[in-house]
């Protein structure tokens, strides 16, 4: 069932749900050296889902010691285990199995994040089949990772540059797409034959330790992948300080992004970095208006707003500003939020009371520099944590609501006169993740796509994604690229081997 609330600024679904919610939370432990444990704390961290209030996972907590003797488990199976020696296609064989036994518990492993996250389920059906995807991806690259030979450096040489896998990996997730992120590092880190100790979210920890038993089951050998459960401060921190590691990847916040590069320089070790945006949808006159406006909602409301990609801010020319955001209001006011469960959802609850409260604020300081809510601005008084699609008009660049992420069903407009000063306002922000741009005028479209600092642009388009495409940000949005054909090369050192043939010509040999 669907009803309008009382406001008629959204449309709340509730009503009969495609599962229920289990009546025992979800339990695991610590997976170290392909044997399961509890934490040497003896510490449990528990979920309550921000959509249901109960209870939905109860997981063994890692402690200093305990992220200590998983990293030693991935040295130890990287330097003297199978896993790195392996053939790109043993190792590929694997990583197929692994997508297959996935895919077969994808039910499983999307109402574990609904559970957690809040996200609607069929949401999270598809986020668990890009993710296998991106297994099946990895799988590719495994067998087709290459280095390169030099047999133009005179006729006494001949040269190679092999790629190594780089070593001990630990990753570490955020909590907006807890498996399809995971699934964008893990796989490709496998491919090229390095080894794992892995740390989810505190808030979403479900489907990774949920992947443990698949990886056991698939064959993956003990010590090639240790899953923490566990908080950043301290297991966090230690897998980015510990002298064994030796290369960090991370997705989340910009903040927590800066603090651990510092760490991690003390032993310089490598990182990448995957953080957040504030990303520009600039909205030429001569646009597909349909298209246009479904994008604008999609890209604000998606995920609840939480996600790096989020087309969290959108320039429109002057002439249409108006029309364009009565437009877009209209069409926001028609997405169903609500129960995550329901199948018609799509939009669900805020990860978090903490996060909510950040949202808020970010709203009031938005009016008090001068912005107006013209849409929602609320909570849903309602059992989970919930908001509103909000958008902000009469937003100016240098107002707070522009320029810094806010992670929620919000949308800041600004307004432009002429292209140069479309772009200008869309650089003049700290982030660079992505851009779009709509206009009919293809040289619009190449002009923007050209001058934006973004990883991504995307031209009549949103947030479309392909493995084979390299995604990652400009600015303090990250440092290096996911995905794409060179997605091994991240985790991977290139080693050059230059062979001498035929007599010594030396510095100072006797002649
Ligand atoms: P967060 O930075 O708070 O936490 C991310 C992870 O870091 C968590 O696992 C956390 O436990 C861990 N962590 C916290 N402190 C740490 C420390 N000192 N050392 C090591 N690890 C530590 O981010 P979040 O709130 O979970 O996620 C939201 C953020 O992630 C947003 O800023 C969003 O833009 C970003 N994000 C970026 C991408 C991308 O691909 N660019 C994708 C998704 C999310």
């Amino acid at each position: 069932m669907q009803q309008n609330m009382g406001n008629n600024q959204m449309l709340w679904v509730e009503g009969q749900r495609v599962l229920s919610i289990p009546s025992q939370p979800l339990t695991g432990q610590l997976f170290i050296d392909g044997q399961w444990c509890d934490g040497s704390d003896g510490e449990r961290l528990t979920r309550v889902s921000p959509a249901y209030g109960v209870e939905v996972s109860n997981f063994a907590k890692a402690s200093i010691a305990d992220t200590q003797q998983a990293i030693l488990a991935a040295r130890s199976a990287f330097d003297k285990g199978d896993w790195p020696k392996m053939s790109g296609a043993a190792r590929a064989s694997i990583l197929n199995t692994i997508a297959d036994l996935v895919m077969a518990k994808q039910q499983q492993f999307a109402l574990q994040e609904v559970l957690e996250s809040g996200k609607p389920i069929s949401q999270a059906m598809d986020e668990i089949e890009w993710a296998v995807d991106l297994w099946r991806y990895a799988a590719v690259c495994a067998r087709s990772l290459h280095g390169d030979s030099f047999n133009s450096l005179g006729e006494d040489m001949l040269a190679l540059v092999v790629r190594e896998p780089i070593g001990v990996v630990s990753i570490i997730t955020p909590w907006n797409f807890p498996f399809l992120i995971l699934s964008q590092k893990l796989p490709f880190a496998l491919a090229a034959g390095c080894t794992a100790v892995v740390k989810p979210s505190e808030l979403t920890s479900g489907t990774t330790v949920l992947l443990a038993n698949v990886l056991q089951e698939a064959g993956v050998p003990a010590g090639v992948v240790n899953i923490l459960v566990g908080e950043g401060h301290d297991v966090g921190a230690t897998m980015t300080s510990h002298k064994d590691v030796d290369m960090v990847t991370f997705t989340g916040s910009s903040a927590v992004g800066k603090k651990l590069t510092a760490v991690a320089a003390e032993s310089l070790k490598k990182v990448s970095l995957e953080l957040g945006g504030k990303n520009p949808q600039i909205i030429f006159p001569d646009c597909d208006w349909e298209a246009a406006v479904d994008a604008v909602v999609f890209g604000t409301f998606f995920n609840g707003g939480e996600c790096c990609n989020s087309g969290s801010r959108i320039l429109v020319h002057q002439s249409i500003a108006a029309d364009f955001e009565q437009a877009v209001r209209e069409r926001a006011a028609t997405v169903p939020f609500g129960d995550p469960l329901c199948k018609d959802t799509k939009v669900g609850a805020i990860i978090s009371k903490a996060h909510l409260q950040v949202i808020e604020n970010y709203l009031k300081v938005a009016i008090e520099e001068g912005a107006e809510i013209t849409l929602g601005g609320n909570r849903v008084d309602h059992s989970g944590l919930y908001m509103q699609p909000t958008i902000v008009s009469k937003v100016t660049p240098k107002m707070q609501i522009a320029r810094e992420e806010v992670f929620g069903p919000v949308l800041a407009v600004l307004t432009f006169t002429d292209l140069e000063q479309a772009i200008e306002i869309a650089n003049d922000c700290l982030y660079g993740l992505s851009a779009g741009v709509w206009s009919a005028n293809i040289d619009n479209c190449l002009q923007v796509a050209r001058k934006v600092k973004a990883g991504t642009v995307w031209i009549n388009g949103w947030m479309s994604g392909y493995p084979e495409l390299p995604f990652g940000g400009f600015k303090q949005s990250g440092q290096g690229r996911e995905l794409g054909r060179h997605a091994l090369d991240e985790f991977t050192e290139q080693k050059t081997i230059q062979m001498h043939i035929g007599e010594r010509t030396g510095w100072w040999l006797p002649r």
